[in-house]
């Protein structure tokens, strides 16, 4: 499987236009970079137009995410978004479990059912896990991710695991400019693979163009997911790169 960049624009950037403009840069020079799966997870009203664009204009080589989803497919369930939906506008990809998200109030128990939604659609999950800072002080990492894996993953069969993708995300280190250092990630990645063997397993947290060549050299995670960076191009592009030669 080829390495993995995920662009989380989270609720960025605040025009049309703009979204427009950010994934238009993004997709021209995207084009010479071989060897590299690059997902866009935009906010949910900017997929159906970036996704039609994407197409029209030939794909690119990238692909598309969305930042979260329902686990039920279709009814009285206002406001939400069935993975059906995402699926039949070309996404391939549904972030499920983020921690801004569980800030919010998702439980594990949810996070559970959307992963099989995701699953039963065809679509690939991308798990999110990670803890505090207070957890991480109190020496509780490796218990945290155990209780969240646990519980996020219930009842999965050994055949849905095929599609899923792991991302290790210390909530500490999200958008804090205060990235996991490699060597401290590496303990969580040999963790995660002596569990999941085959599943990919990511690194997110203030990543950037200086850290990412670490994350993938040192601690052999199998790509990243990048938050702030994703919405400049030129970093963003820098990263694709340096996860591309890998
Ligand atoms: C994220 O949104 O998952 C993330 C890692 O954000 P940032 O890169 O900004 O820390």
């Amino acid at each position: 499987m080829k390495n993995l960049v995920i662009a989380n624009w989270k609720m960025n950037p605040q025009t049309l236009k703009e979204a427009k403009q950010l994934f238009s840069s993004v997709k021209k020079r995207i084009k010479n970079i071989k060897d590299i799966e690059v997902v866009i997870c935009p906010p949910f009203v900017y997929l159906p137009i970036l996704g039609a664009s994407a197409f029209a204009k030939g794909y690119g080589g990238l692909a598309f995410g969305s930042q979260d989803c329902f686990w039920e497919e279709k009814g009285a369930f206002t406001g939400e978004i069935s993975p059906k939906m995402l699926k039949n506008l070309g996404c391939q990809y549904v972030i499920i479990g983020h921690s801004e998200r569980r800030k919010l109030g998702e439980t594990d128990e949810t996070i559970n059912k959307k992963i099989k939604a995701v699953i039963t659609a065809k679509l690939k999950p991308i798990l999110c896990i990670g803890e505090t800072e207070k957890e991480r002080k109190a020496g509780k990492t490796f218990k945290v991710l155990k209780t969240q894996i646990k519980k996020n993953l219930n009842n999965l069969t050994i055949k849905q695991f095929n599609n899923l993708i792991l991302a290790y995300e210390p909530v500490w280190a999200i958008g804090t400019g205060n990235p996991c250092s490699s060597k401290e990630a590496k303990k969580v990645f040999l963790f995660l693979q002596k569990l999941f063997g085959k599943v990919p397993v990511l690194y997110g947290g203030s990543v950037n163009s200086e850290n990412a060549r670490d994350y993938i050299e040192k601690a052999k995670f199998q790509g990243l997911l990048v938050g702030g960076a994703s919405l400049n191009t030129k970093e963003f592009i820098e990263i694709v790169r340096i996860v591309s030669k890998h």
